[in-house]
Formats: structure tokens, sequence, C-alpha cells
């Protein structure tokens, strides 16, 4: 994940391709009673500054995720995020200025790392991850709390190529409070052909079962349980190399992470090869809530030819960790922290699924901390059960 922050921003073609639908997928973002959505536009002038998007946060709302969509050329981030009372800035959250007093090697290592310092060590972080698309999800710690009343957003370009452009915003704001109930994740998977895996065969393929449980397993700790909604075979063009399917740039990624027909719940890509010899990539931290018109997003996850099952599962459950908004406990080679508690930023044996360093044991499966699961809870892809709009 780290190597793509320095990637350079590419156009790209996309033509989404896949074959073979197994199960029909339902629901739909827009009928949930718990999310208020509203789309909007922002305008980007020619140095890359943006008009200001308001946001009313009425009493009650617990939490929010603004999704700014751009096109093939743009490389959006947040870079102001505060609210204002008759004309006066009351409170700030997200700011490019970097913190008074801020440690001076934590911020050389928040430049190197994500390009946006003031945000990344802010109150309530964001950084970007891939172009195309930016995110903020608030709170996303536990010493953040979403005020009520009237917040602006302004976004920058982070991208080379400035001139006038125009982002969609869409701001999604869940109108209750997270609670610790046993919540609900609707994933679409979708088979290259690595391991032999398919949407006709996984089902009754045992190694399959064997990752899904694992992946379960992990994903129990946080209270959230996956549910399958569909699965779908890629077109083998989308890939190269063969029989294999190998996501060697942005091109590719971004034509992978738009195609299956899904138009809700977590999309899950399995490759044989990623770029750079990741083992997953995901479309942002606080990934994008997939719709008819939004269609990108998604985790991608490798099936490597070596290597036990439950670490590619455990892979896989990284990287669903961090679309649903959770950044690395320590980021990798570097000062940088989470702004968790209830983390241990010395985990060098990978006990927590959000450790940058990994595990090489199988047997020890990591999970997810309570703190965790509060702000992956909070992503408008997690659902309170029952969930009213789902008809079996
Ligand atoms: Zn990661």
């Amino acid at each position: 994940m780290k190597r793509l922050l320095l990637m350079v921003v590419l156009l790209l073609i996309s033509d989404g391709s896949y074959a073979g639908e197994k199960k029909t997928s339902f629901g739909n973002v827009k009928s949930r009673s718990d999310l208020i959505i509203t789309e909007s536009k922002c305008l980007i002038d020619a140095a890359g500054k943006s008009s200001e998007v308001t946001i009313e946060v009425t009493e009650g709302v617990g939490s929010l995720q603004i999704e700014i969509h751009g096109n093939h050329e743009d490389f959006p981030i947040v870079e102001d995020f505060f609210r204002v009372e008759k004309g006066v800035i009351k409170e700030t959250l997200v700011t490019p200025k970097i913190p008074s007093g801020a440690d001076e090697r934590l911020v050389r290592a928040a430049q190197q790392f994500s390009g946006a310092a003031g945000q990344f060590l802010g109150k309530n972080r964001c950084m970007c991850l891939l172009n195309r698309y930016a995110s903020l999800v608030v709170p996303n710690n536990p010493n953040v709390k979403l005020s009520p009343g009237t917040w602006k957003l302004r976004v920058k370009d982070m991208g080379e190529n400035k001139h006038e452009r125009e982002l969609r915003i869409r701001t999604i704001l869940r109108t209750k409070s997270v609670s610790f109930a046993r919540r609900i994740l609707p994933v679409h998977f979708h088979f290259s052909g690595a391991r032999g895996w398919s949407a006709e065969n996984y089902l009754d393929n045992q190694d399959f079962q064997a990752y899904l449980s694992e992946l379960k397993k992990i994903f129990l700790s946080a209270n959230i349980d996956l549910r399958i909604d569909s699965a779908y075979n890629l077109n083998s063009s989308t890939g190269n190399a063969g029989n294999k399917m190998i996501i060697e740039d942005n091109d590719q990624l971004f034509n992978l992470l738009e195609s299956g027909s899904a138009t809700y719940g977590l999309k899950i890509y399995l490759v044989d090869e990623l770029m750079y010899g990741a083992s997953g990539i995901s479309a942002g931290i606080g990934g994008p809530t997939i719709s008819s018109e939004f269609k990108m997003g998604g985790v991608v996850a490798t099936l490597p030819d070596y290597g036990h099952i439950n670490m590619f599962a455990s892979a896989l459950a990284h990287e669903m960790g961090h679309y649903l908004g959770l950044f690395h406990i320590k980021e990798y080679g570097t000062v940088l922290q989470d702004q968790l508690s209830d983390t241990n930023p010395d985990d060098d044996q990978g006990v927590n699924i959000m450790s940058a360093q990994g595990s090489n044991d199988p047997w020890s499966t990591r999970l997810f901390s309570p703190q965790q699961a509060q702000i992956m809870a909070r992503h408008p892809l997690v659902m309170s059960l029952p969930s009213p709009e789902v008809k079996r």
C-alpha cells in the first residue's frame, strides 16, 4: 500500500469485464433508513483549490463518510473540514496545517508517507491512497466527536496536471450512533481462476471454505458477520500472462476495481499477483460505498502459489480493514502510530490484523481491537442486523 502513494497520476481507461454471475445481488445504499445520502459537486480551480461544500449535521448523527469521486487524472484529498457558526470557525477536524508542537520526526515521516502531513497528523486523520478517489471518515478515532451544526469541506487536487475541474462529492451520514450489536457486511467475491476457485465451485470448494472460515473468524472479532451476496468470474482479459491474473499497473487496477455488476457491498477481487509484490490493495481508507452511479471500489488480494491459506485470508482481512476506515497501527519503518489506545505500536509479531508488519505464523489468527471494531462499524457498508432491505 505504501508504495502506491508515490505513484504519479496516470490516465486510466475503464473497461469493466466480468462473466458468470452466480447469485443475484440485492440491497441498495439508498434504501437504508439509517443513512442520509447527499450528492453534490465541488469546483477545483486552476491552482488546485476547491470551492466550499456545506454539510449540515443534525442532532443525533453518529458518524459521517465523505467520498470524493474524480476522473482519471484527478488526485483529490480533503484539505479542510471545519464547523462554522455565524461565519466564525468553531472547530476544525481536518487542516493542512501541521499541528503546533508536533515532533519533527513525525512531520517528516508524515510528509514522506502521505504527501499531506497536516491532514495525516490532524485530529481526524486523512490521506490519499489512490488517485480518482478520496474520503474522510468522521470520527475515525475515539478522541473525535462529530458535533451537530454547519460544516464546511474544502478539497485539494494533488495531481501535477492543474486545470479547472469538477469533483463529485457524496456525503453519507449515519443517523444513529454505532452500537456494539452484531453487524453484517455484504461482500461480493470476484474470482480470477487463482487456486481453481470460481463462481461455480466456491460453495463446495474445501480450500475456499477454509479461506472464508479464517476470514469470518477475523471479522467476528469485530462483531461483523460477512455475508456473501454474489460471486463472479473475472474475464481473463482483465489481467495478463496466460492463465494467471497479474495486476501490473494503475490502468489494470482501476479496470479491475470497476468490474462486476454489484451495486452495494464490498467487492473482493482475488488475483494471482499484484504490482510491487503487494499482497493486497484497498481502493481507499474509508473506501467508496459502491452504487449504480459509483462503480469503482473494492479490495484486491492475492492468492500466491506458495504459503498458507490462513495467511492469504489474513492479507485480505487487512485490506478490508483499510476499506472500512482503519490505518496501520504503526506505519512501516516510521514513527507514525494510529490514534487508538487499545492497539500496541510495538506489535512486531503482528498480533493485530492492522499491523503493517504482518505475521509469519498461520496458526495465530490476527484480530481487530475493540476501537478498530467501532470505527469499522461506522462505514456505510456495515449494516445493523436484521437489515430491513434484505429479502432472501
Ligand atoms: Zn496495509
